[in-house]
């Protein structure tokens, strides 16, 4: 018989997948001995069988529940339902990937009429065991009876201001009674049915409801988020109860081994006194830190801080930790991962290298390439002097300027409209996520560092400020108010997630630095790395930046965008508009000293460096008039002033503009079909190339420039082209006096170029995969259109897989760049071959490029730390999987 349901003595960590994270570290955590309160866990091949079976507990699997009850039951010397002895149960998910607040959580379970009275009796507090109940059925109506806990909220708060007290802890016992008669008087209303009495009923409704949450709406976006495959279930654990809420001896917490937002090796979390489970995640009381613990209960702070070091020993990595102590007593109710900002990533990771816990391949990979983005960002400038409106917890590092709003749905609208968002909430709750995705950053008047919001901003990396007590919301009013001032939605306010400061209007930014432990983390990448890492850098200043990141050369140089300076644009106009060759060639030599100055200043920032210079690519009419608008212009003109002096020449430019009209830009006068009609401009780039060389040779600067030929589709293309270039260079060589090394290679971004790389070879000294044309000619999707249309669609009813736009479609477009690398290599074995589309910059795209063999990948400046990991990351990879192999 298969089984389906584990009790905690029967797992470890290793079955994970089959127990869910939380179910194989609780059983992990009762098999090294630590205080767990005893239970089961029903499997995640459990939630599989019961959707295969349309949403029904098979009664094989029911019979196995109810025997893991039994065997809890009998260890705990309680019974569920036993009015004068009750074992009362949680009831919670457990997926295999941790999804904080995605799915729902029942308490309390097996109380009812009769054990109420028994739990009064038993803990002689009757005032605990009415608010526990009272607690449930809330629980419960909201999770399994679908009766929002509004309705429960209301009416505790009547009842609250019609006795006049302030909060909850003033209710004594029989108030709770009175507002247990009327929630079920609710349930009643609103279901037609009694609240469920029977335990055993209350139990296999929460299970069912669990296995249903893990496809309710949070947890499906949250998945796709996260890239979690929707098919692995949710696994449910039944736990017995501790109660953190049995008086002032009594609490619960939540603790990270280390700081989760800069990683110090400090115990770092927070705690309620006489509080229960959910208090502290939920956010509604603002808690205190944990060190504060040890002044009010020494002895459990001093078990509970041996217990974290145990647990962070004996997994290796910083934990999360809850806790609940029961009248003095420490019970451990859950340990997982913590997750961490980057800039904690990076320090923890470092550190226990240092400390020798982990050896330096664990600490690459323990730091995901992606999160780097939050540390690439910049800050507030730190000589500014900040006015600071108020000031909350620093939940979430960085900074971000946007508009206010008070609501997810109205984040989620500007934010597609490309605005800049603050979301401002009291609390956010898993239903907010869409608001918090769409957001530059969150900031919440109540919660503590360990609150939904915090946790979900820091997962995402963005700036988050919590528990900022001094703010008052209004959401009706969509305003907030701090003292006398007022802030209403759409008003821009700039926060630091890092020191929880919050500020009017924008602030000027400055750009990131990378810290000690990132260096020296980056520098063990370097170590392990054997793919190049490069950047793709169009001028002086990110090539300075790019070099500052550690690129190991330039991998693409867009010309065009020198072009696109507005004090250079009439010139490039008149080059494009030029009657005749004498007049265009005047045209390019105004341009060509402006190049020139560009590849100086880009070759000096690279330090000898390897410099790919790509020659023009884009259509002409891309530095022209939009022609619509050009249209409009003349016609008007045309109508009101005929006799307009510049009215012949707007005539002029609108011939031209339609004559370079095209249907397919992309696929149309573009690329070096550009330098085959005109060979005069690519002439011209060559040329300034060259001069940049020979006056940088005088200053004792060595160059390596690499010229480099886009949209090859056909070798005669490219050997025409390189032609051009030595000749040019022969020219300049001879006018100068100088001689140089360069070399001469292509883009490979069109099929046809791949499938003939061996003819093209060569012609080549090096190929670059350009993967962003190269994707849009092998789907045939315009990558100017694919996005905005049909993409979108497409990935979210899994017709592909991912954007193909930001991760390379190794089966197709990667099967071209293999069969680009296979033949020209077999054509010239030494040939250089890199990658420079975006690609480059892209984890999984950057395994791909090391298993294919290419010498390096090149990216925007800012993903250049990130490549450098990533790469290092395939090598260990690669490096284990081929160790298993051995084995
Ligand atoms: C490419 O096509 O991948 C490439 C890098 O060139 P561009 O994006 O400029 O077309
Ligand atoms: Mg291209």
């Amino acid at each position: 018989m298969k089984k389906f349901v584990y009790m905690f003595n029967e797992g470890n960590s290793r079955m994970k997948e089959l127990l869910g994270g939380k179910g194989a570290n609780l059983a992990e955590m009762t098999a090294i001995g630590l205080p767990v309160p005893f239970g089961f866990t029903i499997s995640t091949e459990s939630c599989n069988n019961y959707y295969d079976e349309g949403k029904r507990i098979s009664p094989e699997i029911e019979a196995q529940i109810l025997h893991s009850l039994k065997v809890l039951e009998e260890k705990t010397e309680k019974k569920l339902g036993d009015p004068t002895n009750p074992l009362l149960v949680s009831v919670r998910s457990g997926a295999v990937f941790s999804m904080p607040g995605m799915m729902d959580t029942i308490l309390n379970l097996g109380m009812n009429d009769e054990t109420v009275k028994g739990m009064a009796h038993l803990t002689d507090n009757p005032r605990f065991a009415y608010d526990s109940y009272r607690r449930f059925i809330q629980m419960f109506s909201d999770v399994v009876l679908d009766v929002d806990t509004f309705f429960f909220e209301q009416l505790l708060e009547e009842y609250r201001e019609q006795k006049g007290y302030a909060s909850d802890p003033e209710l004594t016992a029989e108030d709770w009674q009175v507002v247990i008669a009327s929630y079920k008087k609710i349930v009643k209303d609103r279901t037609r049915k009694e609240f469920p009495q029977d335990p055993k009923e209350q139990l296999f409704l929460s299970i069912k409801a669990v296995f249903d949450s893990w496809n309710n709406q949070r947890a499906i976006v949250y998945r796709r988020l996260n890239k979690i495959p929707d098919h692995l279930g949710t696994a449910v654990n039944i736990q017995s109860m501790v109660f953190g809420n049995m008086g002032n001896d009594s609490g619960t917490g939540v603790a990270f081994t280390r700081n989760p937002s800069t990683g110090e090796n400090l115990l770092y979390g927070e705690y309620l006194i006489n509080a229960q489970g959910e208090d502290v995640v939920a956010g509604i009381r603002t808690p205190q830190p944990i060190l504060t613990l040890e002044r009010e209960m020494p002895t459990v702070f001093q078990q509970f801080s041996q217990t974290c070091h145990l647990l962070e020993k004996h997994y290796e990595d910083m934990q999360d930790i809850e806790f609940t102590v029961e009248k003095g007593k420490l019970f451990i109710l859950q340990t997982r991962t913590g997750k961490r900002t980057a800039q904690a990533a990076i320090r923890i990771a470092v550190e226990m290298v240092k400390e020798g816990l982990i050896d330096k391949n664990t600490a690459l990979l323990r730091v995901d390439p992606d999160q780097l983005n939050q540390l690439l960002h910049r800050r507030i400038d730190e000589s500014y002097a900040r006015q600071i409106l108020t000031k909350g917890l620093p939940a979430s590092p960085g900074a971000a300027t946007g508009q206010v709003v008070f609501d997810a749905d109205e984040a989620e609208a500007l934010g597609n409209e490309g605005k800049k968002v603050i979301l401002v909430r009291p609390e956010t709750t898993p239903d907010d996520i869409h608001g918090i995705i769409a957001a530059q950053a969150v900031v919440t008047s109540r919660g503590g560092m360990t609150s939904h919001a915090a946790v979900v901003a820091r997962g995402m990396g963005k700036a988050c400020i919590c528990g900022c007590e001094a703010l008052k919301i209004d959401l009706k009013a969509k305003q907030f108010f701090v003292g006398e001032t007022v802030i209403s939605e759409g008003e821009m306010i700039t926060i630091d997630g890092a020191t929880g400061e919050i500020m009017m209007g924008e602030i000027p930014m400055i750009e990131p630095q990378l810290s000690e432990e990132f260096q020296l983390l980056l520098q063990w990448a370097d170590e392990t790395r054997k793919l190049g890492v490069r950047a793709n850098a169009d001028n002086p200043e990110d090539a300075k930046k790019a070099f500052e990141f550690g690129a190991g050369g330039i991998g693409l140089c867009r010309t065009e965008h020198m072009f696109m300076d507005a004090k250079r644009v009439p010139i490039v106009q008149k080059m494009i508009l030029a009657e005749n060759y004498a007049e265009r060639k005047e045209a390019l030599n105004e341009l060509l000293p402006m190049q020139q100055g560009d590849f100086e200043g880009i070759f000096d920032a690279m330090h000898g460096f390897p410099v790919t210079i790509r020659l023009l690519d884009p259509p002409l009419h891309e530095f022209l008039p939009d022609k619509e608008e050009l249209l409009v212009e003349v016609t008007k003109l045309q109508i009101l002033n005929p006799d307009a002096p510049e009215l012949v020449e707007k005539e002029l430019l609108l011939k031209k503009v339609r004559q370079l009209d095209e249907f397919n830009p992309m696929l149309g006068h573009r690329g070096c079909r550009l330098g085959m009609i005109h060979p005069e401009i690519y002439e011209m780039q060559a040329k300034a190339i060259f001069y940049a060389i020979a006056n940088l040779e005088d200053k004792g600067v060595s160059v390596k420039p690499e010229i480099m030929i886009p949209l090859v589709g056909h070798v005669n293309e490219l050997k025409e082209m390189r032609q051009l270039v030595i000749d040019s260079a022969l020219q300049v060589q001879e006018e100068t006096g100088k001689s140089f090394e360069y070399s001469i290679g292509t883009m490979i971004e069109i099929p046809r170029a791949a499938l003939t790389a061996d003819e093209i070879a060569e012609e080549a000294d090096f190929f670059s995969f350009g993967t962003n044309d190269l994707t849009q000619t092998t789907f045939g999707y315009s990558r100017d259109d694919a996005e905005g249309k049909f993409l979108q669609a497409y990935i979210e009813n899994k017709v592909l897989p991912e954007n193909p736009f930001a991760v390379l479609d190794r089966d197709g477009v990667g099967k071209l760049v293999e069969t680009g690398v296979k033949l020209g290599r077999a054509t010239k074995p030494e040939l250089k071959t890199g990658i420079c589309g975006e690609h480059g910059g892209e984890k999984s795209s950057i395994d791909f490029c090391y298993e294919t063999g290419l010498d390096y990948v090149s990216c925007s400046p800012y993903r250049v730390p990130l490549a450098r990991l990533a790469a290092a990351q395939a090598t260990i990879r690669k490096q284990e999987k081929s160790l298993q192999v051995q084995v």
